[in-house]
This record gives structure tokens, C-alpha cells and sequence, in this order.
């Protein structure tokens, strides 16, 4: 059993990726091909956004966002503390300050109440000027936009939806990168679109933060000339080829593979939910499922039934195990455990299960029995 079968999806849609690997080597456009925009369009209209710029990863896609807002040195940014390092790194390198917020144990996503707290207590220490809040779709569920962007507006602060694992998720029917001021995601292979390397995207309904995205993903050039740099940017694009293997991919996605593995998820559900703690998806949220996580007793016996899965052939992963404000790279913030005790708890007792849009019920029904047993 595989964690997450790329194999197999790669199975069902093998003549279309090929044909569309083999078109962009015969037409030798590898940078910024017609299927980049053609992508590009697709997945802007999908999500409901005006502007869709795909770059190189994730983390520059977060990373552009924040450069076209220009957050630098003494500003700070908040996101959560339970999440890949990503979301708060990309503000890291840019000089910012991210400030890291405790989650809601039910959901592993921000909790708006902490969230609240954190932009009093920057507000309160008068260091650092609260700008852009950072929420992260967690495990394919979208963040609690409901309270998180009320807050925004009553602070006045952007809001960056960090979508890298909620891409296809939505809030009753509003689709996950559309929420905030704009949306980052990523097309690693694992996450609910992937491609076959590295691959991200911006999404914006603003013109001008459109052109200057294209902009600063190209080394700040005009629009017209590239050699006419008008400020410092990055080098980060989306390959062509990444592109052609996104189409089928994409349509996969929309036309069944949302539906296939929340079908999946409810399978899970239903055979755990008196055994151990399953996941909790709010009233009218979707999750497009990155990951299926579920909580132990502890982390003794979190631990136990890893090895246990693992001796049965079973592969299971531990997203995440530890915060970020407990990672080496955060240690000069002196943050202590006790204004996070829901990530505490989660990075100890979390357990994510295999899950993709082809795993058989069969598979589903093993991975339960083993846990139950
Ligand atoms: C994967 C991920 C990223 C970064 O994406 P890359 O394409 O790997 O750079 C950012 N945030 C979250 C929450 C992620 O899961």
C-alpha cells in the first residue's frame, strides 16, 4: 500500500500526460509555453479569482505575494504554528517577523481567538507593525475564513491565503484559494494537484498586483523588456512541461477526484470515529483532503501504532512533529510551549492515514481493522 499512489492515478492518465509531455518537447517552448497560460486561465477561473500566476513553488508563490506588498524588516506577519515551515519562512527571508498562532485542536487550523491574541500582544510590545496574516488550509480544509478575515478588517491587515494543501477544498461552494487579498498554492507532487517536480501559484483579483507578480517572478522587468529591470525580483516559473502534465491533472481533479476522495475520507470516518479521533470538517467546509489525520490518546500510543501500521506494510506519516516555534530555526524567539498547547498536543498525538482519490475500499478497510485491532 502506498501513502499517497501517484502510480496510479498516473496509470488512469498516462496517454494524455504523455501526449502532452511529447508537444512541449516538439515545440521547444519550455519557458513559459502556451499551456502555462492556458493553466493559468483554467485554474484562475476555477477558483473564482481574476488572475492565476503559477512560479516555480509554493513557498516563492507565498513569497511573490508578500515581495508585491513589499514586507520587509520590522513588519509582522502572522501564521500558524502547526504547518509546513513554509508558511512562516517565506516571511523570514524577506526580514519579516512571523508571528506564530496556537490552532484549534478540532480543525489543526488557526484558532481565531489566538489569532486575535497574537495581534494584540505585537500591538501591545510596539516593535513590529502587524501587516498580513497568513492563514493555512491545513490537511485540505479551508481555514476559518468566517472569523479569520473579520479580524483582518478590524486591524486592518492583508490577508494571504496560504492554499498549498487546500487547493480544491471550498466554504460553501466559494472555492480555497480565493479567500483574502490573495492565495498561494503548490503543485509538489503530493498535495491535491500536483505535478511531476516543483510548481506553485499566485491568485489575485487585483490588475496591479497581477502585473507586478509577472514582474518580480521575472527579475522586476518591464512588461514589455526583459532587460529593462525596474526592481529586484526572483527568478521563478513555472516549467511548460509541469504545465502540459497540470491540464489532465487538473481536469481529473474537477471531474471526479474531489469527489472520489471525500468518499474515501467519509469510508475512514465512518469505520473509526468511535475508535479514535477523527478529523472535524466545519458545517459548509469542504476539504480536497491533503492529508487524513487522525489523534490518539498520546504520544506513546501515536508511536505504538505507527510501528504497528508499519510491521503490517501499512504507511503512515506524522504531520507535523513538532511547531515551528520549537523548530531550531525559531529558537532565538524564546517562544515557550505554554502559549501553544494545541499544537503541543497535536504534533504528540497526530497520525495521518493513506489517502488519495484511488485507494480502494479494500485498503481502507485494512488500514481500520489494523488501527482498531
Ligand atoms: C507544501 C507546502 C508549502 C510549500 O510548497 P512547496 O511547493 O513545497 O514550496 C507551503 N505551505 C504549506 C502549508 C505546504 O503544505
Amino acid at each position: 500500500m502506498q501513502f499517497r499512489d501517484l502510480g496510479a492515478q498516473y496509470q488512469v492518465l498516462k496517454d494524455e500526460i504523455d501526449a502532452g509531455i511529447r508537444d512541449v518537447i516538439n515545440s521547444s517552448a519550455f519557458i513559459l509555453g502556451k499551456p502555462v497560460t492556458e493553466l493559468e486561465n483554467k485554474l484562475a477561473e476555477y477558483v473564482g479569482r481574476k488572475h492565476c500566476v503559477t512560479c516555480g513553488n509554493g513557498t516563492d508563490a507565498l513569497q511573490l505575494a508578500l515581495m508585491t506588498w513589499k514586507i520587509g524588516p520590522g513588519d509582522a506577519v502572522f501564521t500558524s504554528d502547526f504547518t509546513y515551515f513554509a508558511s512562516a519562512g517565506s516571511s523570514s527571508v524577506l526580514g519579516a517577523t512571523p508571528i506564530l498562532v496556537d490552532i484549534d485542536l478540532k480543525t489543526l487550523n488557526m484558532d481565531p481567538d489566538a489569532l486575535e491574541f497574537q495581534i494584540k500582544r505585537v500591538l501591545d510590545e510596539g516593535k513590529l507593525t502587524p501587516k498580513v496574516i497568513v492563514p493555512v488550509d491545513l490537511c485540505g480544509q479551508p481555514a476559518d475564513y468566517d472569523r479569520i478575515l473579520p479580524i483582518a478588517e478590524k486591524y486592518g491587515l492583508k490577508v494571504l491565503e496560504d492554499g498549498a494543501q487546500g487547493f480544491g477544498g471550498d466554504i460553501r461552494g466559494k472555492r480555497a484559494c480565493s479567500f483574502g487579498d490573495m492565495s498561494a498554492t503548490s503543485f509538489f507532487p503530493s498535495k491535491p494537484l500536483g505535478c511531476y517536480g516543483d510548481g506553485g501559484a499566485v491568485f489575485t483579483d487585483n490588475d496591479e498586483e497581477d502585473a507586478r507578480l509577472r514582474s518580480i517572478r521575472a527579475q522586476g522587468k518591464s512588461p514589455v523588456d526583459k532587460y529593462d529591470n525596474r526592481e529586484i525580483g526572483i527568478n521563478s516559473r513555472l516549467d511548460t512541461i509541469q504545465a502540459a502534465i497540470l491540464l489532465p491533472k487538473f481536469k481529473a481533479l474537477a471531474d471526479h477526484e474531489l469527489d472520489d476522495v471525500n468518499k474515501a475520507a467519509e469510508i475512514y470516518t465512518e469505520r473509526l470515529k468511535d475508535h479514535v479521533v477523527t478529523p472535524t470538517v466545519l458545517p459548509g467546509y469542504r476539504s480536497s483532503w491533503a492529508m487524513y489525520t487522525i489523534l490518539l490518546k498520546n504520544r506513546e500510543e501515536r508511536n505504538a501504532k505507527q510501528a504497528y501500521l508499519k510491521s503490517k506494510g501499512i504507511p503512515t506519516m506524522i504531520y507535523y512533529p513538532r511547531g515551528l516555534h520549537q523548530q531550531e530555526a525559531y529558537k532565538w524567539m524564546d517562544l515557550s510551549d505554554e502559549m501553544y498547547p494545541n499544537t503541543i498536543e497535536a504534533s504528540n498525538r497526530c497520525l495521518s492515514l493513506p489517502i488519495h482519490p484511488y485507494i480502494s475500499e479494500e485498503d481502507i478497510d485494512l488500514v481500520c481493522k489494523t488501527i482498531i485491532e
